[in-house]
C-alpha cells in the first residue's frame, strides 16, 4: 500500500487494540508520552533487540557485549561534555509560559497554545540530563545522573574490556539499554520520549582507519534496517553539516525515515575521533593508551559510532510492515485486510494454532501441537471466533503462518497451513509440523 495513506492513527490505534504498545499508567489518566509495550510489543522489541545483538555481537569475532550501570559517576558527564553542552534552546511564551524547543518552532508565529504573537522568552539553554540524588541527602554532593545515552559506559569501561577480553583493534563494543533525556517537546508516539532505549556501538579503530570503518558502518547499518524490514526506500542519509556537529564528532550522517509527520531522525553514526577516551583519561586520570602488539605503535584509538534507537526501530517496523488489501476470497469478498507484514525473524508470534471449533475432540488434537511447536517457536492458540475473523487477527498482529485443526485431522492426522502474504493453504502431516516449519524460520 502506498506508504502516504498509512497514518500514525491507524498505527496508534493497531498499537493499542492489538496490545503492542499503549498509553503508560493509562487507568491514571496516563501520563504524557510514556508508553507501555504489551504482551505482543515485548515480542517484537526482543526480536529486534535479538537480531541486532546476533547480527552485530554474536555473528563477528571482533565484537563483546556489555551492560553497565544506568547511573554512573557524575564525573563520567562533566568529561563527556554532557554537564556544559547536552541541552536544547528553551523559550517560553511569556503569556501562557508554554514552553519551546526554539529550533523546532517559528518564532514568529503565534504560540500554538495560546495564539499570542511575538510573545516569546530570548533562547536559554536548558539541560536535558535527568537529575537525582543517590542516598538520603539531597544536597548537591549527591547529585546524579540518569545516563542520556549508552555510549559513555563503553569508554569508561575500555581498559577493563581491553585487558579481560585481550581484543585488538579495531574491535568494538556493543551495549542496549535505557537512555533518558528530560526533552522539551516529547511526542509523535515511541518517537520521541524522555525515557527509551537504545543499541550502540563503540568500534575501535586506528586514527588512518576512519574513513574505512565508517563506510563499512554505514553499510551495516542498512543490512540491519533490512534484516528487521525497515523500507529502504523510506530511509535516507543526511550528512551533518560541519557547523552543526557535535562538539566531539568530526563526521555524522544521520539515516532519516519518511515517518508520517515527516521525514526525521532514525539513527545516527558518528566518527567521535579519540575525543571521549582522552577526555576521560585526562578527568578520570588514568592511563587509557592501547599499544599495538605487532608494532608496538602506541596511539589512542578512534572512534566510529553506530547508534540505534530501539523503539524509533519499531515506529519504522511497523510502518514498513503495515499494509491493507481488498481480498476478494472465500475468507470475506470485497473485505479489507489489514496485514502486518513482519519479517518472519521479528514477528512477535510465528506460528498461530486454530482448532476449527472448541470441541474437545479439536482441543485434544491442537492443545498437544501448540505446546510441541512452542519449545521452538512464539505461539498463540485460539479457538474462540470463526475461522475468518481469527485468520483476519493474526494478520492484523503479523503472525506468519496458522495452522488449522478440523475435523479431518482427526482421521488423516494432518493439518492446515496458511500463509499469511499469499493466504495459500497446504496440508501438512502433524508428525512433519516440527520439521516443516524448521524449514521456514
Ligand atoms: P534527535 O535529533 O531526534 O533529538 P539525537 O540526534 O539527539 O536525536 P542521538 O543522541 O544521536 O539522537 O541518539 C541516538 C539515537 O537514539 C537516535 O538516532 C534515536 O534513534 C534515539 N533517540 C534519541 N533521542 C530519543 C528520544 N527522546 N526518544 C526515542 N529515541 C531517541
Amino acid at each position: 500500500m502506498e506508504h502516504s495513506k498509512i497514518t500514525m492513527e491507524k498505527i496508534v490505534s493497531l498499537a493499542k487494540t492489538r496490545g503492542f504498545v499503549f498509553p503508560g499508567s493509562d487507568i491514571y489518566g496516563g501520563l504524557a508520552n510514556s508508553w507501555d509495550y504489551g504482551p505482543l510489543g515485548v515480542e517484537l522489541k526482543n526480536n529486534i533487540k535479538q537480531t541486532w545483538w546476533k547480527m552485530f555481537v554474536q555473528e563477528r569475532l571482533d565484537m563483546v557485549g556489555i551492560d553497565a550501570a544506568l547511573i554512573m559517576n557524575p564525573k563520567v558527564w562533566e568529561a563527556s561534555g554532557h554537564v556544559a553542552t547536552f541541552s536544547d534552546p528553551l523559550v517560553e511564551c511569556k503569556t501562557c509560559h508554554e514552553r519551546y524547543r526554539a529550533d523546532q518552532i517559528d518564532l514568529g508565529a503565534p504560540c500554538v497554545k495560546c495564539g499570542n504573537k511575538g510573545t516569546f522568552t530570548d533562547p536559554a539553554s536548558f539541560n536535558l540530563m535527568m537529575k537525582t540524588w543517590l542516598g538520603p541527602k539531597e544536597d548537591a554532593s549527591a547529585v546524579a545522573y540518569f545516563r542520556p545515552e549508552t555510549a559513555q559506559a563503553m569508554f569508561v569501561d575500555f581498559p577493563n574490556v581491553i585487558t579481560s577480553s585481550r581484543k585488538r583493534v579495531p574491535f568494538g563494543m556493543a551495549q542496549i539499554g535505557k537512555a533518558f533525556r528530560n526533552e522539551i517537546t516529547p511526542g509523535n508516539f515511541i518517537f520521541r520520549t524522555r525515557e527509551f532505549e537504545q543499541m550502540e556501538i563503540e568500534y575501535f579503530v586506528h586514527p588512518s582507519d576512519w574513513e574505512k570503518f565508517f563506510e563499512e558502518w554505514l553499510a551495516n547499518m542498512y543490512k540491519f534496517m533490512d534484516r528487521v524490514g525497515i523500507d529502504a526506500a523510506r530511509s535516507h542519509n543526511l550528512e551533518v553539516a560541519k557547523d552543526e556537529l557535535a562538539h566531539y564528532s568530526k563526521r555524522t550522517v544521520d539515516i532519516e525515515f519518511d515517518y508520517p509527520f515527516g521525514r526525521k531522525e532514525l539513527y545516527g553514526l558518528a566518527y567521535r575521533t579519540d575525543f571521549d577516551l582522552s577526555t576521560h583519561a585526562k578527568y578520570s586520570g588514568s592511563n587509557i593508551v592501547y599499544t599495538d602488539p605487532m608494532t608496538n605503535e602506541k596511539y589512542v584509538p578512534h572512534v566510529i559510532e553506530p547508534s540505534f534507537g530501539v523503539d524509533r526501530t519499531l515506529l519504522a517496523v511497523l510502518l514498513s510492515a503495515y499494509d491493507e488489501e481488498t481480498v476478494a476470497s472465500e475468507e470475506g469478498e470485497g473485505d479489507t485486510r489489514v496485514v502486518l507484514r513482519f519479517k518472519k525473524e521479528i514477528a512477535p508470534i510465528k506460528i498461530a494454532i486454530l482448532p476449527l471449533s472448541k470441541k474437545e475432540e479439536l482441543s485434544n488434537v491442537a492443545r498437544p501441537i501448540a505446546e510441541a511447536l512452542a519449545k521452538y517457536w512464539r505461539v498463540d492458540y485460539d479457538e474462540t471466533q470463526s475461522i475468518g475473523k481469527r485468520y483476519r487477527r493474526q494478520d492484523e498482529i503479523g503472525t506468519p503462518y496458522c495452522v488449522t485443526v478440523d475435523f479431518e485431522s482427526l482421521e488423516d492426522k494432518a493439518v492446515t497451513i496458511r500463509d499469511r502474504d499469499t493466504m495459500k493453504q497446504e496440508r501438512v502431516p502433524i508428525a512433519e509440523l516440527e520439521v516443516w516449519f524448521k524449514k521456514q524460520f
